[in-house]
């Protein structure tokens, strides 16, 4: 099995986005197709290694925020299948609810020019991937683990040694500081504690994929003990800070943050684009909203 990182080279930025193709008997799968605007970008990363859009034959989502699942459907419509989570498949059904959501923090013009269209996928071309299910695609097989915590709707998708751990493995980029991505609205600690437990004990996994951004070196079971200790962190900065008005509490994390993105050479630039500091004082904000309810059930 041969994965090549395809870099989507999001807003002209490299390592932010990252599609992974992997080349089998039929064709190539990918996972996760990017956001429509970084589509000339994907197509120029198929056709460095002698494909169309046409020979995706199935991409696998890591879950349906724009930045991983927003050209899916033009994948479907070049023929591909979008394997996907049973709580993410109807947005892509019908994507309005999902656009209308994100516009109003990004408005109309702002969701354009960073994630482009969205449209409906044909219900023929969707697939619904439940927990632990296995896909045999060309002679390669994956594994589906369903894994809640920076999104309800999140799945990391196993192939033999490797994991693309989507979102829930965390932002590392250039061997930056470790982040976890906390947007409103489906944050939960406690979910995303559970799903680092679990795939941190895939024996078999040895490398791991992170759509922001790459293949990571080093030790695995520190890679997830370092996010989840990150994710602790961030958590108990927002709440220890929990009295401050919303835009001072913003800027209070954004300085928090560039600290340890700064020490890297060229680093903020990337994480400002793939982890925005406002969206996970939101997030985190809202689940500590709700914490006390959830540790209740
Ligand atoms: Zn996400």
């Amino acid at each position: 099995m041969t994965i090549h990182t395809i870099d989507l080279e999001f807003q002209g930025v490299l390592k932010v986005i990252a599609a992974f193709m992997i080349p089998h008997r039929d064709g190539v799968v990918l996972i996760e197709s990017g956001p429509q605007t970084c589509w000339e970008a994907l197509k120029r990363g198929l056709t460095k290694h002698g494909y169309a859009p046409c020979d995706v034959t199935d991409v696998l989502l890591t879950h349906v925020h724009f930045d991983h699942a927003g050209a899916a459907w033009s994948l479907a419509k070049a023929g591909a299948n979008i394997h996907v989570h049973p709580k993410g498949i109807r947005h892509l059904a019908d994507p309005s609810r999902l656009w209308n959501s994100a516009a109003r923090i990004y408005g109309d013009a702002g969701m354009t020019m960073l994630w482009g269209a969205m449209e409906p996928i044909a219900e023929a071309k969707l697939h619904v991937a439940e927990e632990g299910q296995q896909l045999s695609i060309g002679g390669l097989n994956f594994v589906a683990h369903h894994s809640p915590g920076h999104a309800k709707h999140h799945i990391a998708w196993q192939c033999g040694y490797a994991l693309f751990t989507g979102d829930v493995g965390g932002v590392c980029i250039n061997g930056g500081p470790m982040e976890p991505p906390c947007p409103p609205p489906d944050i939960d600690a406690f979910a995303w504690y559970n799903s680092i437990e679990k795939l941190s004990g895939l024996n078999e996994v040895k490398r791991l994929f992170l759509t922001h951004f790459g293949e990571q070196q080093g030790d695995i079971s520190e890679h997830w003990k370092v996010l989840r200790n990150r994710l602790d962190a961030w958590i108990a900065f927002i709440e220890s800070n929990a009295d401050l008005d919303t835009s001072t509490l913003i800027d209070v994390f954004t300085d928090y943050v560039s600290e340890e993105r700064t020490k890297y050479e060229g680093a903020e630039g990337c994480y400002a684009f793939a982890n925005p500091a406002e969206m996970s004082v939101a997030g985190i904000r809202r689940w500590l909203s709700k914490r006390d309810e959830l540790a209740a059930t």
